[in-house]
This record gives structure tokens, sequence and C-alpha cells, in this order.
């Protein structure tokens, strides 16, 4: 059709689709979050504007295929007065993804919802060299695959081992699911290798004595992370921080280094590879000498 800007409508989150004339609008939702009127409000506008079809993405999206050009101002103003906003697509921050978390889940390190609130809040739709994703799990059970996004933050304890009361059972070494907890001459632990730990807390949980105890608390920022044509992994960045405000500003932080290093069209796992994580590492040095 003639006079339609494909791109920019993209870029606002309504995508082209086969059939002449009819959109797929991307819905923009924070940790896949709706309330009860809100569902229903999507429900009605699939029906009244598109053809009554939803899709459910697989970063706890929405999407409203069907809709006609013709509609889609309509469409906006219906779902914004229940405020709900389109999504983004392109070269920009995508809404934060999250798993329920601490208050909801009863394995949770972190709390979740708040922070990918204000994390979209602040960052949703900022412009960057390529798309770029965060993701939020709650703890080392990872159900939301943190490492898996541009930026990932995932809820960590590592322990300690105080020796006061140890009685050498050695169940911390025989939960402990990487083996990090290395084996001392008595029957406990001789020391712990903070590389091979993945932050779960299993080792001061078993402890029926109180002698592993916890070190650190908080949330393990990931990086470089993507799925897609080539996929990859996030890799740790060293510190754990342990308060939501350190987490946004690292965020900030990351994503300005991104847009200071990052070439157009590149991902920023492959801008890390490009120029070294350690380059982010300094770049966030300031903000992690203040954190555990
Ligand atoms: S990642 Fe942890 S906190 Fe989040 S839903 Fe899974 S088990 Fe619960
Ligand atoms: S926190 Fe988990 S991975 Fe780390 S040492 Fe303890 S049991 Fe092992
Ligand atoms: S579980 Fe606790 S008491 Fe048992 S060996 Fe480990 S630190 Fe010592």
């Amino acid at each position: 059709m003639s006079g339609i800007d494909y791109r920019e409508l993209k870029r606002g989150g309504v995508m082209r689709q086969e059939r002449e004339d009819r959109f797929l609008v991307r819905l923009h939702l924070v940790a896949g979050t709706l309330d009860g009127a809100q569902a229903r409000a999507v429900a009605e506008a699939a029906e009244r504007f598109g053809s009554g079809a939803l899709h459910l993405t697989s970063r706890q999206g929405i999407e409203i295929p069907d809709v006609p050009s013709g509609a889609l101002v309509a469409l906006k103003a219906f779902l914004a007065a229940r405020g709900i906003g389109f999504g983004v697509c392109g070269p920009t921050v995508r809404g934060v993804v999250a798993c329920q978390g601490r208050g909801v889940c009863p394995n949770g390190v972190i709390e979740t919802l708040n922070l990918a609130g204000d994390l979209d809040r602040t960052f949703f739709g900022a412009p960057a060299p390529h798309k770029f994703k965060i993701g939020i799990s709650g703890c080392a059970n990872n159900c939301l695959k943190a490492e898996e996004n541009d930026l990932g933050v995932k809820g960590w304890v590592e322990p300690r081992w105080s020796g006061e009361g140890c009685t050498g059972c050695g169940l911390c070494l025989t939960v402990c699911p990487t083996k990090a907890v290395r084996a001392g001459a008595d029957g406990g632990p001789g020391g712990i290798e903070r590389a091979r730990c993945i932050g779960c807390g299993d080792c001061i949980t078993a402890c029926p004595s109180g002698s592993m105890v916890e070190r650190v608390r908080g949330h393990r920022i990931f990086v470089g992370g993507k799925l897609g044509r080539a996929p990859s992994l996030g890799r740790p960045l060293a510190a754990v921080l342990t308060r939501p405000e350190e987490v946004t500003a690292a965020v900030a932080e990351a994503l300005e280094f991104f847009r200071l290093q990052g070439k157009p069209r590149e991902r920023f796992g492959d801008t890390l590879r490009r120029v070294g994580i350690e380059a982010l590492e300094v770049h966030l040095g300031a903000l992690q000498g203040k954190s555990a």
C-alpha cells in the first residue's frame, strides 16, 4: 500500500503481515503482567480491531494480529485509555521481562516485579545500536533465563564458611550442585571456589549448625546474551549488587557503554567480544567498587 511508512510503524511495535493491509500489533507489557480489566480489554480489542485472535510471545508479551491500517489509531487510543501501550521494535530497549521473584515465589532471592517496573520506566524504548533485552530471574533456578538477555539479572546468594560450630558432617559438600565447596581434612569444607559457585545458597540452607553463612545476597548481572541465529550466553560481571538502585545505575552505565562502543546493528555481546568484557568492567568500576 502506498503512503505507509512500514519501518516507522515497526519501530512502534506494528509489524506488516503477509496479507495485504493487515498488521500484527505488539503490546507493551512489563514482566508479562496485566490486571483482569486490562486482560479483558485486550481480548475486546482483538475482537473489535483484529480478527479476535491473540498471540502470546516467547518474551511474556501479547500481540494482536490482523489489524487493518485504518484501525491502528483507534486501537492505540482504546488500549491507551486502559493503561496499555504499543511495544517497540528495532534498535531500542525492549519491554523488561521477569519471573515472579520474592514475594510470590518461595525460592525468590530478590524482588523482581518492582525492579522490572523501575527498569522498564527508566529504559523502555531508549535508543541503542541494536535491540537490547533485559530479563530478571529471582534466583539460581533461573526460570527467566537471565543469560539469554543482552543484560540479565539473577538473584544470587554466596556463602562464607565461618567455621563456628562446624561438625564436619559434609552436607554442604553433598548438596553443592557444582562442587564449589572443596573438601577439607576433617570432612568439613576446606574452602569455596567462587568461580564455580552459582549463587544458589543450598549449602547455607543445608548446614545444620549455621556454620555456612551468607557472604552476600543480591543481584548478579550477566551481559551479552542473545538467542536468534547465533545464540550465545551472557557472562557474569564480578560484583553482586545488593540494592535495586545499583542495578538501575548499572543498566544505565552498560547502555551508555554500548552506545559509545557498539557499531550500528551490532548486538551487545558482539560489542563485548570485540572490545573485551574487561572494558565494560572498567566502565562500571566505580559503581562495582561500592558493592560486595
Ligand atoms: S527463578 Fe527462582 S524466584 Fe524466579 S520463579 Fe523461578 S524459582 Fe521462583
Ligand atoms: S551457593 Fe550453591 S553453588 Fe555456591 S557453594 Fe553453595 S551450594 Fe555450591
Ligand atoms: S554443612 Fe555445616 S556443619 Fe556440615 S560440614 Fe558443612 S559447614 Fe560444617
